[in-house]
């Protein structure tokens, strides 16, 4: 059967009706029914060894178009709906991402199941059900506020499998419910699994923003993901989620062992468990206090769990590395702590060094360490995060277990981000190379052959413009705002963090608006668009954020300014803004502090959909920039070392940045009169007196440079055929950042499944 006789056969036997007649709602199921029958209908890829990704966060996005092309019938089923006047893209509309997750970790860690199942590997995901998400944003009286991210409903891509594992907390044991969701390989005839656990009975969602009853274990264990943990009993939860994901999982593990014929003594044989950072780490003693109940030695079990666990890890932020009281872990996995005990022991007899411990002298559980010594990899997330991984954070680590520590430079699935996402543009690639491209991505390179091409190059140019196009007409039907397409789009997507600097890029909106009101106009109009959610405990986040909607109003509301510079927040940023933004975007706003994002994989996205980086050489920005070459990417900024090197000397001054010439009234504008009768006075004055004083991420370092760098990339903007030269080279050498290469070296260099 073709897809448009399944669709008939599924909507007849659904409503009754031929897919002609259907609303969008009943062909979406119907089509979202017909997709989900051909992915489990396909086997698992086979190998000895089997992998179990788990993660906190899985970040998928919507499925539907995704899943079409994994299965080879996108194209089909455009054609088919196009025939009834309808759209894939309207069709979507009817689904809900799903809220698993949050920022770049999640998005990876889906990336890499979408190139796991295309390279045909026997590998899965392991996670957890969230029911609301991490919060919902709503922008509104210029600040963000939370609410519950429901995405389940009577109809989801998830599959019950009617599999239970139960979980023993101290005191009372909580049966994980194991739901799946199918994960077809593009180009394979195979698919594999994201097995998310979940408890039986879920809490309803809170009435009124995102607090609940955090003591409610057995009810609302899934129902948030990261819920604050600014309290002890968040804290507490956060364990409770960790130990019933590893628990469940670990025992999803040695059931397919057993199902597969092995015995628990061949787990390193047969299984590889990559630890997707620091969450998941309690895997480890679990793993060995299964085993040890299988009836291994102590030995026995530490050897093969540390054979088959690695680790990943995301960051160097001292606050992101998670270290629990020991405490925490006895009131909610007892049976864990003396198999730490132990494991500190083993520890402490390799290496005399403190620093390396496991247990701390204040009775905290360093998870990364816990990775580190009972893993047999450790991996950084591109190549100068490994560097100072190995030189620097886990110096004495590196020292000890040399041979365990390699790079995987991050990458994105090119299906989603390029074919999905952009199809003009795909198509336009495939017209000048062919369809190489799509199967292996490094063929990009075949376009550098057209830089000359004048016709190429406009073409490229008019891509982008409608993708642009489109992107207002969005921004218009969702939040009602009206923008020139014509003006340069300049676009910041991330999580909100002092360390990514929205707020240095809200110091150049400030100081384009002061130059337009001295006269000094701009060559063209810019329009500066964020997409960024604050973490609900975070106060200066929220401070920024409220910055950001306070220059959007403020110039909403001046006509002498406002044709000339647009600032816009989308509200509640996530893969299917993402998936608007990116294509549309000229000029790539990646400028954290240098040695502080450990990778980056918009910068991916942005690169591969012809958008100029304007960057700071951090994480994989120092690849992209080495790629491409000097001509097409926009660097500035303080180095890594000699941010390292102001941080270890302890002499950076924030107060000294901000009298600096040049700074001073941009950092004075937050508490202007003109904005002040916009904003709150008393968040703003509260930002400004912490850029003055409190400027841990050196952004006022920074600020001049980023500002000259930026005037260039406009400038360069109007000679089009030059830009358009350097979209072309980004989008060439963008194939190294594919996740399909990403996944390969992984499994060369880690798992050997095959
Ligand atoms: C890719 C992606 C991210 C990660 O962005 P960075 O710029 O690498 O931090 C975060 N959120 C969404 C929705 C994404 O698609």
């Amino acid at each position: 059967m073709n897809l448009s006789q399944r669709l008939r056969a599924k909507t007849m036997e659904r409503y009754q009706l031929p897919p002609e007649e259907c609303g969008d709602a009943q062909l979406f199921h119907a089509l979202m029914a017909v997709t989900q029958d051909l992915s489990t209908a396909r086997p698992a890829p086979d190998g000895a060894r089997k992998l179990y990704y788990f993660s906190a966060e899985f970040l998928m996005g919507k499925l539907l178009s995704n899943n079409l092309l994994a299965l080879g019938l996108f194209e089909e089923a455009r054609d088919l709906l196009a025939g009834m006047g309808r759209s894939l893209a309207g069709l979507e509309e009817q689904e809900r991402e799903p809220s698993l997750g949050n920022g770049g970790l999640g998005r990876l860690a889906a990336c890499f199941l979408d190139s796991i199942a295309a390279l045909g590997l026997n590998g899965d995901g392991v996670g957890l059900n969230y029911h609301y998400g991490l919060f919902r944003q709503k922008l509104a009286d210029l600040k963000q506020q939370e609410e519950p991210d429901p995405w389940m409903e009577a109809e989801s891509w998830l599959i019950p499998t009617g599999k239970t594992f139960s979980v023993p907390f101290g005191g009372f044991s909580l049966p994980a419910v194991l739901y799946d969701i199918a994960i077809p390989g593009a180009h394979t005839g195979t698919a594999g699994r994201l097995h998310l656990f979940d408890v039986p009975e879920p809490a309803p969602a809170p009435a009124h923003g995102i607090d609940f009853e955090k003591g409610d274990i057995p009810h609302s264990l899934t129902s948030f993901l990261y819920p604050d943990d600014s309290d002890r009993a968040g804290q507490l939860l956060r364990v409770y989620q960790q130990y019933f994901l590893v628990s469940a999982g670990a025992q999803l593990i040695l059931s397919e062992l057993e199902e597969r014929g092995y015995s628990p003594e061949t787990l390193s044989e047969h299984v590889v468990v990559q630890i997707n950072d620091t969450h998941p780490s309690m895997v480890i003693p679990e793993l060995i206090r299964l085993l040890l109940e299988r009836g291994l030695s102590m030995d026995a079990a530490v050897e093969q769990v540390s054979g088959a666990c690695a680790y990943t890890n995301h960051t160097i932020l001292a606050e992101a590395l998670e270290k629990w009281p020991l405490e925490f872990i006895e009131t909610a996995a007892p049976q864990l702590v003396p198999i730490l005990q132990e494991l500190d022991r083993r520890a402490r007899a390799r290496s005399a060094d403190p620093r390396t411990a496991i247990l701390d002298g204040e009775g905290r559980v360093h998870m990364a360490h816990l990775d580190i010594h009972f893993g047999r990899s450790v991996n950084g997330v591109a190549a100068l995060h490994t560097e100072i991984l190995k030189h620097t954070e886990l110096k004495p680590f590196y020292e000890l277990y040399p041979e365990k520590f390699n790079n995987k430079t991050n990458g994105v699935t090119f299906r989603r981000w390029l074919e999905v996402c952009n199809p003009a543009l795909s198509e336009w690639i495939t017209a000048h190379i062919g369809p190489e491209w799509k199967t292996a991505p490094g063929a990009l390179e075949g376009l550098l052959a057209f830089q000359e091409d004048t016709a190429a190059l406009e073409e490229l140019l008019s891509i982008k413009a409608a993708n642009k196009e489109r992107l207002c007409r969005a921004l218009r039907e969702r939040q009602g705002v009206e923008l020139d397409p014509a003006s340069l789009f300049d676009i910041q997507i991330k999580r909100l963090h002092e360390y990514k600097r929205q707020q240095m890029n809200a110091l150049y909106v400030i100081y384009k608006y002061l130059e337009i009101k001295g006269g000094r106009l701009p060559a063209r109009p810019i329009t500066v668009l964020f997409g960024a959610k604050a973490a609900p405990a975070y106060q200066m986040a929220k401070h920024i954020i409220h910055l950001i909607l306070s220059l959007q109003a403020l110039i909403d509301a001046d006509p002498q300014v406002r044709p000339w510079l647009r600032v816009v927040m989308v509200e509640n940023y996530n893969v299917s803004w993402a998936e608007q933004l990116i294509p549309a975007c000229d000029l790539s706003e990646q400028i954290s502090l240098a040695s502080k994002e450990a990778s980056g994989t918009g910068n991916m996205k942005l690169m591969a959909n012809g958008a100029v980086t304007l960057g700071t050489l951090d994480g994989a920005n120092v690849e992209i920039a080495q790629l491409v070459g000097p001509e097409a990417v926009y660097t500035f900024g303080a180095s890594s070392q000699e941010v390292i090197r102001l941080y270890q000397e302890g002499s950076y001054r924030s107060l000294e940045q901000y009298h600096r010439p040049g700074v001073e009234y941009l950092v004075d504008f937050l508490v202007s009169p003109e904005l002040l009768s916009v904003g709150d006075p008393a968040a703003l004055a509260t930002l400004w007196r912490d850029m003055k004083h409190k400027d841990y991420f050196m952004a006022l370092l920074d600020t001049q440079d980023y500002i000259a760098a930026k005037e260039r990339a406009l400038s360069d903007f109007e000679d089009r055929t030059a830009w358009a030269r350097k979209m072309l080279v980004n989008i060439a050498k963008s194939g190294y950042f594919s996740s399909d290469r990403t996944i390969a070296e992984y499994d060369r260099d880690i798992w050997h499944l095959s």
